[in-house]
């Protein structure tokens, strides 16, 4: 065991537990009803009685709590500065930017799967986007080379001009966008590994050749119905835009595969600035349907510490998107902040079969030319 000690710098800021919109709401049946239905498909064992919103302000506090239970050695923690109108423009229409604002204090319902507000919602949602912002400062200024942003309201389901599946903001985009400026016209690559597909990152760089993204994720028609293998980017950014569906009860196997056959490639040819990582905590087998576990999002965060370190001087940034159990939360988010913090992990749960791992096979071959048209500027 090896023990290269590394700074991280965690941000997290508790104002983003003020976001709480109810999962019930007797004067909306339709919202309750919407509720209730997104919950019996994604967990049918969960009692429709005595159910909270999925996307509670515990999710948070599993992880944090966690991580001041059993403190792990460089770990520096940072209070993130909301995000500004100019930088949230930077990956949402003007128009929406003016929007959120207005909903400050209010309690409401903002899309039709579910996605909803209680009246801290909106410095929450700032305070989420601006965490990566900080993120990329930090790091643009040599404090540090990794971050992970804890945070809330996620963020990759927002697209440019709509909030939906439970995000405001898109975090992640938001991020990017900023790191493409802070670091100088920076070729930026995201690995969203949540377990379901990151739609809003995709369509905001749908078209951008300078943000290569990779998305692995439960395959459609599971929510929110996209992320096929054909979707490969559009315009400048044919190409771009590398999605990985896997089917039901993938695991540590076929996201360790993930990496080894197409993120690590794909970063190779691309030659990014910075890596970026959607971190959703819900391929974990105690969530929906993925068979994950903490030992596996270790090793994958262990690998892309590599990843980063062989090719982009280290720049790392995770960012909190999904998963909704608070054990697989806690175990998960320290499990990776001990490997971002260099820590070695040789312990892996592997799976006597993974389906997942012939998917994978499959993905990179359909991907193979457009990973090897990717070259450096
Ligand atoms: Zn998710």
């Amino acid at each position: 065991m090896t023990d290269i000690r590394v700074p991280v710098l965690i941000y997290y800021d508790p104002g983003m537990l003020g976001h709480n919109p109810q999962g019930w709401d007797p004067g909306h049946p339709e919202w309750t009803d919407a509720v209730k239905a997104m919950i019996a498909l994604q967990s049918p064992d969960t009692n429709l009685e005595t159910y909270d919103h999925p996307e509670r302000p515990g999710r948070l506090t599993a992880i944090v709590d966690r991580l001041f239970l059993e403190p792990i050695e460089g770990v520096r923690w940072m209070p993130p500065v909301a995000a500004s109108v100019a930088q949230l423009e930077q990956a949402h229409d003007a128009a929406y930017v003016g929007y959120i604002p207005t909903l400050e204090g209010q309690s409401g319902w903002l899309f039709q799967d579910t996605t909803a507000v209680s009246p801290h919602s909106v410095v929450a949602a700032g305070l989420a986007a601006g965490s990566g912002v900080c993120a990329i400062d930090a790091i643009a200024t040599g404090q540090a080379r990794r971050a992970f942003c804890i945070v809330r309201p996620p963020g990759h389901h927002a697209m440019a001009d709509r909030a939906m599946g439970f995000c405001l903001y898109n975090n992640m985009a938001v991020t990017a966008a900023h790191a493409r400026l802070a670091l100088g016209d920076a070729r930026v690559m995201i690995w969203d590994w949540d377990m379901h597909h990151g739609n809003g990152t995709q369509a905001i760089f749908y078209a951008n050749p300078n943000v290569l993204l990779v998305d692995s994720h439960c395959e459609a028609p599971f929510y929110p119905g996209t992320g096929l293998l054909t979707e490969t980017g559009e315009g400048a950014g044919v190409g771009y835009t590398l999605n990985v569906p896997l089917p039901r009860g993938s695991g540590n196997a076929a996201l360790l595969e993930v990496f080894k056959q197409i993120v690590s490639p794909a970063a190779r040819a691309f030659q990014p600035d910075i890596l970026l990582i959607s971190s959703g905590f819900d391929c974990h087998y105690l969530d929906m349907t993925f068979a994950m576990d903490e030992t596996g999002y270790a090793a994958i965060t262990q690998s892309v510490c590599a990843l980063a370190d062989e090719l982009c001087d280290g720049r790392l940034v995770l960012m909190l998107e999904g998963g909704y159990n608070t054990k697989a939360l806690g175990d998960s988010g320290h499990a990776v902040v001990n490997a971002l913090a260099g820590n070695t992990i040789t312990d892996i749960n592997i799976l006597p079969i993974d389906d997942g791992c012939a998917a994978v096979k499959e993905a990179a071959l359909f991907h193979a030319n457009n990973i090897a048209l990717l070259s450096p500027r």
